[in-house]
Parts: structure tokens; sequence; C-alpha cells
């Protein structure tokens, strides 16, 4: 059986400036990523991506805006083993929300494009970076 999971690029709009939000884990290389975790039994993959950015990030489904129309697949391999991570893209729908950590992340940044590429490495999270930077501007949402 393979891994399945669900998260969010999360964006927010500043002075006209895209920036995302990644999380650093505590956990194996201490790599980048949107926030988002393994779907629970029963659970459906939109459920799994809110609960999983609620817990690593402290941001509710009240700070988010989900954008209608995207989502997009990474399929890769953990330890020999196929993970499939479907992410929707949500913008901060109002100011001042605060990111709270949980154990399994030790930092984030909220950076543009090219900065969340570098960090976050991976050529399919680039691409998917890239998706949605192509989505937010074409919809208006910056
Ligand atoms: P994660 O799925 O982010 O919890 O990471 C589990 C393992 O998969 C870690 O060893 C990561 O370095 C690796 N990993 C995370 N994202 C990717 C990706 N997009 N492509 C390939 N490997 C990844």
């Amino acid at each position: 059986m393979g891994l399945r999971a669900a998260g969010f690029v999360i964006y927010r709009v500043i002075r006209s400036r895209v920036e995302y939000l990644l999380l650093q884990t505590s956990y194996g290389i201490h790599h980048w990523t949107p926030p988002k975790g393994h779907v629970d039994p029963g659970e459906s993959d939109l459920d799994t991506a809110l609960r999983e950015t609620e817990e690593e990030s402290g941001l509710k489904k009240s700070d988010l805006k989900v954008l209608e129309g995207f989502q997009e697949i990474l399929n890769y391999e953990v330890n020999g083993r196929p993970k499939t991570v479907t992410y929707w893209l949500a913008e901060i729908a109002h100011e001042g929300v605060e990111v709270k950590l949980s154990h399994e992340h030790q930092d984030y940044k909220w950076v543009p494009l090219d900065e969340a590429c570098r960090l976050a490495g991976y050529s399919d999270m680039v691409d998917l970076l890239n998706k949605c930077e192509n989505f937010i501007l074409s919809s208006n949402k910056a």
C-alpha cells in the first residue's frame, strides 16, 4: 500500500508581492515543505489538508481562502514506498494571523517564488510552486 497525504500551498500578498509559507521539518534532512500530512482512515483528502495545516501551522480553515479550481498531485517515493500528496492552494484570509509550529517543524518562512523554489529543492515541488504562482497571477488574486 502506498502512502497518501494532502496539504495546502499557502500564500499571502504583501504590497502586491506573493509570499509562500514553507515549514522546515525537524525530522529527516530538515527539508522545507508546505503543511501536509497523512490521510486518516475514512477522512477526505481535503479534510486531511485542513487538519494537518492547523496541526502543523496553527492556521485554521477560517484563516484561509481556498482557491477554486486548483488541485495538484505530487508522487514520490519514501523508503521505497510510493507516496501521493494532493495539494490545494489557499490565500491567507486576513491580516494578523500567526504561524504556530508543532514539534514536527523547527522553522518557517514566508518567501517569494524564487526563494520558495530554492528552499523546496525537489523539482516536482518547484513545478508545483510555479503552477501556483501562475494560477494566482492569472486569477488576479495578488
Ligand atoms: P515528506 O513527504 O515531506 O514528509 O518527506 C518524506 C521524505 O520524502 C523525506 O526524506 C523527504 O526528503 C522526501 N521528499 C519530500 N518531498 C519530496 C519530493 N517532492 N520529491 C522527492 N522526495 C521528497
